[in-house]
């Protein structure tokens, strides 16, 4: 019971009984005391009309000797006169000095209002505890007025009249309160039914069940709108759990084979069954692993870095051109042993950016290294860096193998290379242009790769940095 009001149901319930049972009581209230009065009203004015009639009646015959003929008179048209009036009715006579002259009353009787208000003329009524007073003059057209007209009743069968009306009005408040209830108690239910479901939903997630998700009405309700939110939310974090475990499973096998070979060349190396030669080739090879997995180790944590979403712009803004410049000095030692040509042009009104120039090395150099890594010995490779529409574009190509316009999409993931085969003899990871797109979403850029796949006509890789964060800078700098 007590969780039943902890609940969003049970409290949004409570809140509706409770506004509509005091509205509902405020009204019963109100209604009720209106009751009270207009019910003592009119029997008020019973009393007083039928003072009124037996007043007139008596007129004529209202003299002292007479007094016990209107008393046996009284009694014997009781019923007639008196009306809606209670049994216990006492009819009384007074004379014009208030003394009482007749009574139907069992014991005394006085009269309960001044004499000179009632000789005035007035009807005068009034309430003495449980019973209800009125007294009315008596005139006679002739003889002017002759006395005083006094009945008294007991409010007792008005009370119980009343307190059946209460009873009345009452039982109705409680039925319509208990049809709010019940109205009110399915209305929360329904309302509060996809939290419900939400819950039990992440319930199952947090259990493992990662493909759980909320079955959604098509109405437009918030609750509509949150479950569909939830169910996005819930798709995002199933894949990006999923592309965590393919990320680690992808990584431990990268690291798992170089391990395997320097582990092997060890194992041999300490044998002592070598020759001097072979000891030096084993160790040189086991060098170029360790440079590999060195190179694998740093690109991992340059993309978590680049990944982690804390970024800062650097202080100072950078030549764009005197960088590209030294990392196309690194790439043509590389290239230059292939046999391979870079040429370079770079637009002279490129502005300096606020870009790190370990970031700009990272982009660059990773593109360079490629075009060199999967073009021919002797192929040609071009770098051009423009800045237009606001924008800092930078475009590497090459004359190579290309890349098959289908794998186009998937280069930028983790660990993906295009025909792992035909790759295999070029060393690699598959990081580098996942590493390069991270780093360009941090300065609002993209990296774009185009290839027809046919060997020879190469690929391209089109780098663009958005100007805003880099002008910006360039402005208020
Ligand atoms: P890798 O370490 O394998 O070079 P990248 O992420 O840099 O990893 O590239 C992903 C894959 O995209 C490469 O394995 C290669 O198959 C393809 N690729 C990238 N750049 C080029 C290019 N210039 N020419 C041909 N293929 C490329």
């Amino acid at each position: 019971m007590v969780s039943f009001f902890r609940s969003l149901r049970g409290q949004l319930s409570a809140t509706i009984i409770s506004v509509l049972a005091l509205g509902l009581g405020l009204l019963l209230l109100m209604a009720g005391t209106q009751m009270a009065r207009m019910t003592l009203e009119s029997f008020t004015h019973e009393q007083q009309v039928t003072a009124l009639l037996l007043a007139n009646t008596f007129s004529e015959t209202m003299e002292q000797p007479q007094a016990e003929q209107i008393m046996a008179l009284w009694s014997s048209h009781r019923d007639q006169w008196r009306r809606e009036l209670p049994s216990d009715t006492n009819l009384s006579i007074f004379d014009m000095s208030g003394k009482l002259l007749t009574s139907s009353a069992a014991g005394d009787v006085v009269l309960t209002v001044s004499l000179p208000v009632l000789l005035a003329g007035d009807v005068v009524s009034n309430r003495n505890g449980e019973r209800l007073t009125t007294a009315v003059p008596v005139h006679n057209e002739e003889r002017g007025t002759l006395g005083v007209l006094q009945i008294d009743s007991s409010l007792a069968p008005m009370r119980a009249q009343l307190w059946d009306r209460w009873l009345a009005l009452i039982g109705v408040t409680v039925a319509t309160l208990l049809l709010i209830l019940v109205i009110t108690l399915w209305l929360a239910a329904q309302m509060t039914r996809p939290l419900a479901e939400l819950r039990g939903v992440a319930e199952q997630m947090s259990e493992g069940r990662l493909d759980a998700r909320v079955e959604i009405d098509d109405s437009v309700s918030e609750l509509a709108s949150l479950g569909a939110m939830f169910n996005h939310m819930a798709g995002r974090v199933e894949t990006m759990i999923q592309e965590q475990r393919d990320f680690v499973a992808n990584a431990s096998h990268e690291l798992r084979a170089p391990l395997a070979a320097m582990k092997l060349r060890a194992e041999i190396l300490a044998s002592n069954k070598v020759s001097d030669e072979q000891a030096r080739t084993y160790a040189s090879e086991i060098n170029e692993e360790i440079s590999q997995m060195a190179g694998l180790v740093s690109d991992l944590l340059q993309l978590s870095r680049a990944e982690s979403g804390v970024f800062s712009p650097p202080e100072r803004p950078l030549s764009v051109a005197d960088e590209l410049a030294l990392c196309v000095r690194s790439a043509r030692l590389r290239a230059t042993a292939r046999g391979q040509q870079i040429t370079v042009e770079i637009a002279a009104h490129i502005p300096d950016a606020f870009i790190t120039p370990s970031d700009l090395a990272i982009m660059v150099g990773n593109l360079l290294d490629n075009a060199i890594k999967y073009s021919p010995e002797g192929g040609a490779i071009r770098l051009c860096a423009d800045w237009c529409d606001d924008q800092l574009e930078i475009v590497v190509s090459d004359n190579g193998i290309g890349i098959p316009p289908e794998d186009i999409p998937r280069v930028n993931e983790r660990f993906f290379r295009v025909d792992r085969a035909h790759t295999r003899s070029v060393p690699g990871s598959g990081l580098g242009l996942a590493l390069v797109t991270a780093v360009a979403h941090q300065y609002g850029g993209e990296l774009q790769m185009s290839s027809s796949g046919v060997p020879g006509e190469g690929t391209q890789a089109r780098l663009s940095l958005a100007a805003g964060l880099v002008q910006s800078r360039v402005i208020a700098g």
